[in-house]
C-alpha cells in the first residue's frame, strides 16, 4: 500500500507505464544477450506446471486479501487520526513553536506524513516479507528500510510543497480554490515526470547506458526502431541494475522531452532470448511512439479536474458536519489536512477502475505495436511474443485465472492469458485494413 494518498495521485501518471511488472525465481546464469533462441514447444495459451500453479494461487490469494485489506486500512488510519484529534494536537504543537504559518506548515506536514507512514508500515513490511518468501525479492531488510525512508523523505518534500500551495490558494479564493489548485498541479506533475528519471529514480536504483552493458542488444534494437521509422538514440536506452534487489522482469518508458528514455531491467536482458527482448522493446517503443506519457498526463488532468471539483464539496460537507467534534477551526486550519487526505483516498479508491481501464487500454495498444514492429524481423514473432509473456508470467507466479472483477478494478495490464491469446491470434497483415500502426 502506498503510505499516503498524495503519493497515489502524484505517482499515478508514472505507474501507468511500467510494463512488464512481475517477478521470477532467480536463475544464476548471467550471460550477455546474444542471438539466443531456445526453441521449446509451441505455446497455445498461458499455463503453469502444477507446483507453480499452486504457488501462484497462494500468492494470488494473499495479495488479493492484502489489497482489499489495504484499501480499508488506509481509510481507517485517517479516520482514527481524525477521531483521536491528532491533527489539532500537531497544529497546537506547531503553533507553540512558531507564530509563522509557513514554519508551522514545515513542522506540521512532515510530522503528519511520518505518523501516517508509521501507522501504515506494517502492511509495507508484510508485503516485502511476501516478496522475500516467494523469492520475488532478494533485497535485504536494511536496504529495503533505506529505500522506505528515502521514499518517505521524497513524499514529505512533495507533500509540504503541495500543502503550502493548497492553503495559500484556499485563503485567496475560498470558492474556486479547487480549480486554481488543479491548474497549478499540472505544471508540477509535468515537472515531476520530467525530473523523475534523472533525480528520483537514481535515488533507488543504478542506471547505466544500455550500449555499455549490451552493445549487441543495442544493435538488434536499432533494427526494431528502424522498422518503426523512429530514431531512439542509444543514449536514450538504459539498463537498470534491478537484480540487486528483485528477481523481476521489467522494461518501461519514462521521462518527458529531454529526459524521455527506455529502461530495460538487467534481469530481462539476461534471461530472455534476443527476439523476446526485441518484442518487449517493441512494446515499450509503442508507449514511446504513441505518446502514452502525454496521453497519461492528459488523462490525469481530466480525472483530477473532476476529483478536485468533487473533493471540495465532500471536504466542505464533512467539515460542516464534524469540524467541532474533530476540533478543526475551519478549512484553512492545518488540522483539516487529514480530512483532505481522507477525501483524496476515497476518490483514489473509486477512480481506480477508471485509471486501470485506461492503463489496460494503453498497454493493449503497446502490445499491438510490439507485435507489428517485430513482424518479419524474425521468424514467428507472434509465438515469440507469447513466449515472452509466458516467461514473464511463469517467473512471477502470475495466476492464470484471476477474478474478472479484480482485473477490471485494479489490473493496470491485461492478464497474461489475455495478452497471450491476443498475440497468438493477431493477424491483420492479410486483411484489407492491414496493420494498425506499422503500414
Ligand atoms: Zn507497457
Amino acid at each position: 500500500m502506498k503510505t499516503v494518498a498524495f503519493f497515489l495521485v502524484f505517482s499515478a501518471g508514472m505507474v501507468l507505464f511500467s510494463a512488464f511488472a512481475g517477478a521470477q525465481t532467480s536463475r544464476e546464469t548471467p550471460s550477455p544477450a546474444q542471438a539466443r533462441t531456445d526453441h521449446t514447444e509451441q505455446i497455445t495459451e498461458y499455463t503453469l506446471p502444477p507446483e507453480k500453479l499452486a504457488k501462484a494461487e497462494a500468492l494470488y490469494r494473499t495479495r488479493t486479501v492484502l489489497y482489499l485489506f489495504g484499501m480499508i486500512f488506509g481509510l481507517v488510519v485517517l479516520w482514527v487520526v481524525l477521531r483521536l484529534r491528532i491533527g489539532p494536537a500537531l497544529r497546537n504543537f506547531a503553533e507553540r513553536i512558531s507564530h509563522n504559518r509557513f514554519l508551522q506548515t514545515l513542522i506540521f506536514v512532515p510530522l503528519l506524513v511520518l505518523l501516517i507512514a508509521m501507522a501504515s508500515s506494517p502492511l509495507d513490511i508484510y508485503e516485502h516479507h511476501i516478496s522475500l518468501a516467494y523469492g520475488l525479492s532478494v533485497q535485504s531488510w536494511a536496504s529495503w528500510a533505506g529505500d522506505w525512508l528515502k521514499g518517505e523523505a521524497v513524499l514529505v518534500v512533495i507533500a509540504t510543497l503541495a500543502v503550502l500551495g493548497l492553503f495559500r490558494i484556499i485563503t485567496k479564493s475560498p470558492r474556486r480554490w479547487w480549480f486554481y489548485f488543479w491548474l497549478i498541479t499540472l505544471p508540477f506533475i509535468v515537472l515531476l515526470v520530467f525530473v523523475a528519471p534523472v533525480i528520483l529514480d537514481p535515488l533507488f536504483n543504478t542506471f547505466v547506458p544500455l550500449e555499455q552493458t549490451q552493445p549487441l542488444l543495442v544493435n538488434a534494437i536499432e533494427q526494431v526502431t528502424a522498422r518503426g521509422g523512429l530514431n531512439i538514440p542509444p543514449d536514450r536506452m538504459f539498463e537498470m541494475k534491478a537484480s540487486e534487489k528483485v528477481t523481476t522482469y521489467n522494461a518501461y518508458v519514462t521521462g518527458l522531452g529531454a529526459t524521455k528514455r527506455v529502461v530495460v531491467w538487467d534481469n530481462t536482458a539476461r534471461d530472455m532470448t534476443t527476439p523476446e527482448i526485441l518484442f518487449v522493446f517493441g512494446h515499450e517503443m509503442g508507449h514511446y511512439v504513441l505518446n502514452h506519457i502525454y496521453k497519461g498526463l492528459a488523462f490525469f488532468a481530466a480525472i483530477s479536474f473532476a476529483g478536485f471539483w468533487l473533493g471540495r464539496r465532500i471536504v466542505i460537507a464533512m467539515l460542516s458536519r464534524w469540524s467541532e467534534e474533530w476540533h478543526i477551526r475551519n478549512i484553512t486550519d492545518l488540522a483539516s489536512l487529514p480530512v483532505f487526505l481522507l477525501v483524496l483516498t476515497m476518490l483514489a479508491l473509486v477512480s481506480e477502475p477508471v485509471n486501470s481501464t485506461f492503463s489496460r487500454h494503453l498497454e493493449h495498444q503497446a502490445d499491438i505495436y510490439g507485435l507489428e514492429v517485430t513482424h518479419g524481423l524474425f521468424p514467428d514473432n507472434l509465438q515469440v511474443a507469447a513466449a515472452s509473456f509466458q516467461k514473464l508470467g511463469e517467473k512471477s507466479y502470475d495466476y492464470p485465472t484471476p477474478n474478472p472483477l479484480l482485473v477490471f478494478w485494479s489490473y493496470d495490464h491485461p492478464t497474461i492469458q489475455q495478452r497471450i491469446r491476443f498475440a497468438l491470434h493477431y493477424d491483420p497483415w492479410d486483411t484489407p485494413a492491414g496493420a494498425k500502426y506499422i503500414k
